[in-house]
């Protein structure tokens, strides 16, 4: 054990000192009277309790014995809700063996009749390997972030759904994409589910439309910073910004205006097959991406409360 150093503290540094707490004080003051409340509240303890459950289910992977546990943890969260749930099915290769794979797309419905919508996403199933993991990159993958996070957003929002007041009475879905990462290596083809879901909609004779689609990927970052990403701002730019101006408007500095990152994820097929515009909202400073240790400990409720403030003020302020 190491013995902190117990000297007496100067006299300018307790003057230091004091003029932090002040200021701290009152920036804490002014952060509470500009930061307007946003009714229902998102709940930080229950959104990171979600994660958690999640991730004791260990590997997600796309046909794996973990991914059918959490299908039925997601049914029977959203069906509790009276919400309506739905599988979209269809087989996949394996990258490796050519073996069909059964991917499951979960769509739950609220509003189920009415026919402009807003669709909400994640992707749920985990990569196989932490392949950027130094010393262990054939280790366990749990994923919390890339991952668990999505699901227990989507979990939480879903029990303030019903006290939502949705700008133009859209319907709203959410959906659970499959085979975002089924990925060994570099060449193997990414993003089964969402890829699916598109073309379906663009094929398929249907009787609704999406208006926008929003994508939440790692998300719970403790140190949560989401800045604009250059695909959503190519496809969706009044979506994207109308998103950053709902952060501005509630008081959520962790969405910074300023684009940095493009990001290949679930939002492209969205995009680019089925002319959803669409959002990618993720967090792409993330320092233990796709190592072993993207675990709860490096995650937090708070971050997810943050992005829950946004997006409940957005879909009760949709342009
Ligand atoms: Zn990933």
């Amino acid at each position: 054990m190491k013995r902190m150093n117990t000297s007496k503290p100067s006299r300018q540094m307790i003057r230091c000192l004091i003029l932090m707490m002040l200021i701290s004080v009152t920036s804490l003051a002014c952060g509470n009277t500009s930061e307007p409340k946003v009714t229902p509240v998102f709940s930080a303890e229950r959104s990171y309790g979600y994660l958690k459950k999640i991730c004791r289910l260990r590997s997600r992977m796309s046909g794996s014995p973990g991914m059918a546990e959490q299908q039925k943890i997601i049914s029977e969260h959203f069906r509790k809700l009276k919400a309506k749930v739905h599988f979209q099915s269809f087989d996949a290769p394996h990258p490796l063996t050519g073996n069909p794979v059964r991917m499951n797309n979960m769509i739950i419905s609220w509003y189920p009749e009415t026919k402009k919508r807003i669709l909400l996403a994640c992707h749920y199933d985990t990569r196989p390997y932490p392949d950027l993991d130094r010393t262990q990159p054939r280790g366990l993958f749990i994923g919390a972030n890339d991952g668990a996070s999505g699901v227990a957003f989507l979990m939480e929002l879903g029990n303030v759904m019903h006290e939502l007041k949705i700008s133009h009475g859209y319907g709203i879905d959410f959906v659970f994409f499959d085979g975002e990462e089924l990925v060994y290596r570099e060449n193997d083809p990414y993003f089964l589910g969402s890829k699916y879901f598109a073309n379906q909609y663009k094929t398929q004779t249907r009787d609704f439309e999406y208006v926008y689609g929003i994508l939440f990927d790692m998300i719970a970052d403790k140190n949560l910073m989401i800045y604009m990403e250059k695909n959503s701002i190519k496809y969706a730019p009044e979506l994207t910004r109308s998103i950053w101006q709902a952060a501005q408007k509630t008081g959520v500095r962790q969405f910074i205006p300023k684009v940095k990152f493009e990001i290949r994820d679930d939002h492209l097929p969205l995009n680019e097959i089925a002319h959803i515009p669409t959002c990618d909202i993720i967090d792409f400073d993330y320092p233990v991406w796709h190592t072993t240790r993207d675990i709860p400990r490096y995650c937090s409720g708070t971050s997810m409360a943050k992005v829950g403030k946004v997006i409940i003020y957005w879909l009760q302020n949709i342009p």
